[in-house]
């Protein structure tokens, strides 16, 4: 149904006007007050000159100024650029020029550095947000506590007007046209954990059809009133679709964690019991670790969802044994709107796989080679993908775009296997692979041995630098703490599960694996650096 998502709201706020659309630190904000406060939101953009087609950065962790902005700007038409609040200067500076940004929606905290952005890019309007900002309900409360001049502490002066601010001295909600089914909706950015990072078009249509699509998968448990653990980032791809869209068409209550930290993680499921957490893997093994998940019953979670980043089967055991709750594994990327393929819901579960095409998605595996032919069953290859979450390229970067998408199909970079049922089994990425030898090995298979040996909390493997092979296997071990393990007893737990050539040569344990925003572990960092050490 070509509805988007501001208009999806629109109807939330008429169907369930007082029901919690979000939850933050003990704070209830219902649909109408969301729907209202987005309005309010967008007419006071406006009334600053941000319009139709504008490229405005959000720059935030989840707090309920991050769901507003974001339905405010699109009430406008604008469209918001997902940034991570952890960005370097750089980073912000290279994305901000990319997307030409004008104006921005960040955390306080930022906005000193932001303001230097302005001589360098085209950013002229900068609206902060505290994270501890209170959001004061009912609204009427709002406009006293503004005279009272709560909000003081911002020195407007400075250059930057307070997000309350901007929503109080709207002068009403904003009732311009919608925006349109093919329009922008975000301009979020890959990864970068294979290169530098781009910006993914994203449309209307692959925002509202993925949530839509996602919806009827677990039609059962979306029909219902429910909750969700908002702890994915919603500046992030996985956390727009799964959190911010998902809450907000099943009309559900979003439970923000700003910081997505195992520890707060746990302490928030424990107490307001969601339906669906979803997270990254290494998010569960986080939270399992935890010295109180042993004592807490999780049985009321009705549904783990894992993205974004392998999963290992070791995992998926342990919070089975641990809670009796499945996980459920899905699989996509920023360009196709976070979703591709996931584990049938309710339906057979095969550990180590990501599932099957969700409806409307066509998944086909192609010849690494030539990018065309389809592979036999069980042989693998890369995948390419087409359907209404497929994004329209990406920004400014037509090259690039037009070596993902060739012939309607999406080319991933992802390696991967189907069996008989259709089921897809990722390999690994078509980056990563290492040539020994002569030899193709994906890292990944080796990690998830690494990963079952008891000692073992976290494992990468990388393809190093060896005259005599070329690249040879090297790995990167955490311990649990507490336990030890040498390497000869490591290679001789390799050697067991592994085809000899692809056991690694080499070992260094490490304190901590360096990972990415949302918690991928960066294969490539620790890759590049061996590389360095080389010449
Ligand atoms: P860049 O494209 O800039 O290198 P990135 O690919 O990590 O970064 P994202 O779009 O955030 O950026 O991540 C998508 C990728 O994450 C997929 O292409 C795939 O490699 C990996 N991925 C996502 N889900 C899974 C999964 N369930 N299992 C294994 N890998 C996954
Ligand atoms: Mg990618």
């Amino acid at each position: 149904e070509p509805v988007t998502m501001p208009e999806l709201l629109a109807r939330q706020a008429k169907r369930i006007p007082k029901s919690d659309a979000m939850l933050y630190m003990g704070k209830h904000i219902t649909y109408e007050e969301l729907d209202y406060l987005a309005g309010r939101f967008a007419a006071g953009m406006a009334a600053l000159g941000v319009g139709r087609g504008d490229r405005v950065a959000v720059a935030l962790p989840n707090t309920p100024q991050t769901v507003i902005a974001h339905f405010g700007l699109w009430r406008l038409g604008a469209v918001p650029v997902a940034c991570n609040p952890l960005y370097t200067d750089a980073e912000m500076e290279h994305q901000f020029k990319l997307a030409g940004v004008g104006a921005a929606v960040a955390l306080d905290l930022l906005c000193p550095r932001l303001l230097a952005l302005r001589a360098k890019t085209d950013l002229r309007l900068l609206v902060c947000c505290h994270i501890n900002d209170y959001l004061p309900f009912p609204l009427r409360q709002l406009y006293p506590l503004l005279k009272r001049q709560m909000y003081r502490r911002y020195e407007r002066q400075a250059g930057y007007w307070p997000f309350m601010e901007v929503i109080a001295n709207a002068p009403g909600a904003h009732t311009g046209p919608p925006p349109k089914w093919d329009d922008l909706a975000l301009i979020p950015f890959t990864g970068g954990t294979t290169g530098v990072s781009k910006g993914v078009m994203i449309t209307h249509a692959n925002a509202s059809s993925i949530v839509q699509i996602l919806r009827a998968w677990f039609f059962d448990l979306a029909s219902q009133p429910g909750s969700e653990l908002g702890v994915f980032p919603i500046f992030h791809i996985s956390g727009f679709t799964g959190v911010l869209n998902t809450c907000v068409i099943n009309g559900w209550s979003n439970i923000l964690v700003p910081k997505p930290e195992p520890a707060t993680a746990l302490q928030m499921i424990i107490k307001y019991r969601p339906d669906l957490v979803p997270a990254v893997p290494t998010l569960y093994v986080g939270i399992m670790a935890q010295p109180e998940f042993a004592k807490a019953d999780l049985s009321f979670v009705k549904g783990f969802f894992s993205g974004a980043a392998p999963l290992a089967v070791d995992t998926i055991h342990d919070l089975k044994a641990a809670t009796g709750g499945d996980i459920m594994e899905v699989y996509g990327m920023t360009e196709s709107c976070a979703l591709i393929t996931a584990t049938p819901w309710r339906g057979k579960l095969k550990p180590g796989s990501v599932g099957v095409p969700l409806p409307n998605t066509d998944v086909k595996l192609v010849d690494m080679e030539d990018g065309k032919t389809i592979v036999p069953v069980g042989e693998p290859g890369e995948i390419a993908f087409r359907g209404p979450q497929m994004c329209a390229g990406y920004y400014n970067m037509p090259a690039e775009t037009a070596h993902a998408i060739r012939d309607g199909w999406f080319h991933t970079g992802d390696v991967a296997k189907m069996d008989e049922d259709g089921f897809l089994f990722i390999v690994d990425r078509t980056k990563d692979m290492i040539v020994a030898s002569g030899f193709n090995i994906y890292p990944r298979e080796i990690d998830e041995v690494l990963f079952e040996h008891p000692a073992v909390l976290e494992a990468c493997a990388v393809g190093v630098p060896d005259d005599y092979r070329g690249e040879t296997v090297k790995a990167f071990v955490v311990l649990n703490r507490g336990m030890k393990a040498t390497p000869e007893e490591l290679d001789q737990w390799c050697r067991q599960r592994l085809t000899p050539y692809k056991a690694p040569k080499l070992y260094e344990f490490v304190e901590s694996l360096p990972k990415s925003a949302v918690g991928k572990i960066l294969r490539r960092e620790l890759r590049d650096r061996e590389w360095a050490k080389s010449g």
